[in-house]
């Protein structure tokens, strides 16, 4: 029997598990957590913190094709995995996407790719000498291990006297660009076949994602400019995989690259109710089959994230949408608890 390892049991790793059961292939997951939402849905798992050796050694041994959740992994463990079963996508792409510094740095070696002006930040002065070049505005992040806005600082007028105690050790400092609206495309590759799911806008809220529509409002022309710099970037990392981009729309309908995650995407939870094949059923054609298949959208949509204590009123989502809950132990604020779905 086919099976796979999912690094990581959070929501994505739950949507991963159940998509790999109506495909019939086993899935372990290594979590770092007791608690975690796949834990009733993967066959196997296995608890510690991702570097104890002895862990890592039975989870390596548990499946044959291995994947991840999250990008933040210490690229030692992906290249561990690597050396003796096969993984999704390649730990160089991992290595790029988990590091806001070097990802930058790679998309602005691409072809007419850009992405919003960016400093390296390592301490108070660099900092200061910076945010001089950009109007004395920008965000300030952690180069590694942020989401959901973990670790971000808008800075505005100069105003960085709560940022002074900071060790500022492997920041990024950004200018904030005043775009139109965020979208995402996600792309799927195997044996250089692509399938990409058509852009999607995005709408945050506190840094936090919450809501994505299906199709995105935006005219054919940058429809199809996002699809095609997504497609780019896809083929010169020579993809097998997953890979979402997130973007961001300017004014002059240019596109600016936000990041990139290299792995299922919230901005995709809609194509489990309306695409026919979802971004967890693609990711899994790629690593068990030939390559992705077409997602063909069903219906125009929109997903709603479901964030903090906005879960006590899960029973009303439940009635009115196709809602998911993410089986969370805890409602914490700014944490995502679950999400819902609705044609539009
Ligand atoms: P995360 O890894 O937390 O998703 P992002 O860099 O995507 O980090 O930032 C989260 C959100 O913050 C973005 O989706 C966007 O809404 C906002 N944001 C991030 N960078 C910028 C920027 N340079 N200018 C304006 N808004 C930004
Ligand atoms: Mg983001």
């Amino acid at each position: 029997m086919s099976s796979l390892g999912i690094i990581g049991g959070g929501q994505l790793g739950m949507f991963l598990c159940q998509a790999a059961k109506d495909l019939g292939i086993n899935t372990s997951v290594l979590s770092e957590t007791e608690e975690f939402s796949a834990k009733s849905f993967c066959d196997k798992f296995f608890v510690g913190k991702f570097s104890d050796s002895k862990i890592l050694k039975d989870f390596i041994n548990s499946a044959d094709n291995f994947t991840i959740e999250t990008e933040n992994i210490p690229f030692t463990i992906l290249e561990k995995i690597a050396s003796k079963k096969k993984i999704f996508p390649d730990p160089g792409i991992v290595k790029i996407c988990q590091n806001r510094l070097r990802e930058k740095k790679f998309l602005n070696s691409l072809n007419n790719i850009k992405t919003a002006k960016f400093f390296e930040i390592n301490n108070q002065e660099e900092l200061k000498k910076n945010l001089k070049l950009i109007n004395n505005s920008g965000i300030l992040k952690t180069s590694e291990f942020g989401y959901d806005g973990k670790g971000q600082y808008k800075i505005l007028n100069g105003q960085i006297s709560e940022l002074e105690s900071l060790n500022l050790k492997s920041f990024i400092l950004e200018e904030i660009l005043d775009f139109e609206k965020e979208i995402s495309v996600i792309v799927c590759r195997k044996n250089k076949k692509i399938e990409t799911y058509p852009a999607v806008e995005n709408i945050h809220k506190n840094s936090i994602l919450r809501e994505t529509i299906f199709p995105a409002n935006i005219s054919d022309e940058v429809r199809k400019n996002a699809n095609k710099i997504a497609t780019q970037i896809a083929n010169h990392i020579n993809l097998n995989g997953i890979l979402a981009i997130e973007m961001f729309l300017m004014k002059d309908k240019s596109i600016l690259i936000n990041e990139l995650a290299p792995r299922p995407h919230n901005s995709g939870h809609w194509s489990i109710d309306y695409c026919e094949i979802s971004q967890f059923h693609n990711l899994l054609n790629t690593i068990f089959f030939e390559s992705p298949k077409s997602p063909n959208p069903i219906s125009p949509c929109k997903m709603v994230n479901v964030i903090g204590d906005e879960f006590l009123k899960k029973d009303v989502f439940e009635k009115k949408f196709k809602f998911y809950d993410y089986l969370k132990k805890e409602i914490k604020s700014a944490r995502k608890m679950g999400h819902y779905t609705f044609k539009i």
